[in-house]
């Protein structure tokens, strides 16, 4: 009977434990984890840094150049350049605040061949040319097939243009997720998205849009928590996944 009641409560504390697991939101670092020694925003130091920290994912933003390079960075104008408008020659002579070249969506993803742990999320910037843009969603996804990171890559973006052509191009298991937050859930998944990555103070605004994206299957993600208050409402409101500047703080939290 002892031994019954033993194993009762092995199987309950268990039970518990995978419920809190499963209901946790997952950590996904803001253009890598930057506020580190050695770090930079969208530097290959900052996904290897996401991966030391077990993130879960780390986010980067990408452009493409007037010769058709895609290229790793936030900024539309970033030390003088502006992104869309310069060459790749000119890119690649970029040098982020840590001392490294302006990556290449080919070098980041090169790196990121060699940490299997960490998922990817592609921001596509949005572009002022709707071409180049709907070219850099099909050729972002061809390069993230072609090295092999298809199944761990996830890709968001503020265009309604190139959220309709990612739910078009990216592979089935993939998350496409949009940032703008002026759709309700609903509206993303009519033209085909299936999560919604929205800033803190759009999902403070419309809490009820977490309960209806998760009744329609979708993913909620939120940007960019990095207060802990804001960390602990994102955790007790159901999110999936939490995008922030402090991976670190957040993994305490959690
Ligand atoms: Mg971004």
């Amino acid at each position: 009977m002892k031994g019954i009641k033993i194993l009762a409560a092995g199987v309950l504390v268990g039970v518990a434990a995978l419920s809190a697991w499963a209901g946790k939101p997952l950590i996904v670092a803001h253009r890598g984890y930057w506020d580190a020694p050695g770090s930079a925003q969208n530097s290959l130091r900052s996904l290897v840094k996401a991966d030391s920290v077990g993130a879960y994912a780390s986010e980067f933003d990408v452009w493409r150049s007037t010769d058709g390079v895609l290229f790793v960075n936030h900024d539309s104008k970033f030390k003088g350049v502006t992104a869309c408008e310069a060459s790749s020659k000119v890119l690649a002579g970029v040098v982020l605040d840590n001392g490294e070249p302006m990556p290449t969506l080919k070098q980041l993803l090169t790196a990121a061949q060699s940490l299997p742990d960490l998922r990817l999320v592609f921001e596509l910037k949005e572009h002022p040319d709707k071409e180049a843009e709907a070219l850099a969603v099909k050729e972002g996804i061809q390069m993230v097939k072609d090295m092999g990171l298809a199944d761990r890559t996830d890709y968001i973006t503020f265009s309604k243009e190139a959220l309709v052509n990612f739910a078009k191009y990216a592979p089935e298991g993939s998350l496409v997720q949009y940032l703008s937050g002026d759709l309700t859930p609903m509206q993303v998944k009519v033209v085909g998205g299936n999560a919604i990555d929205y800033h803190i103070g759009v999902l403070r605004r419309h809490p009820e849009w977490i309960k209806e994206a998760h009744e329609l299957g979708m993913k909620v993600n939120v940007w960019t928590v990095d207060r802990p208050e804001d960390m602990q409402w994102c955790i007790d409101s159901g999110v999936d996944l939490i995008t922030t500047n402090q991976p670190v703080v957040l993994k305490g939290l959690l």
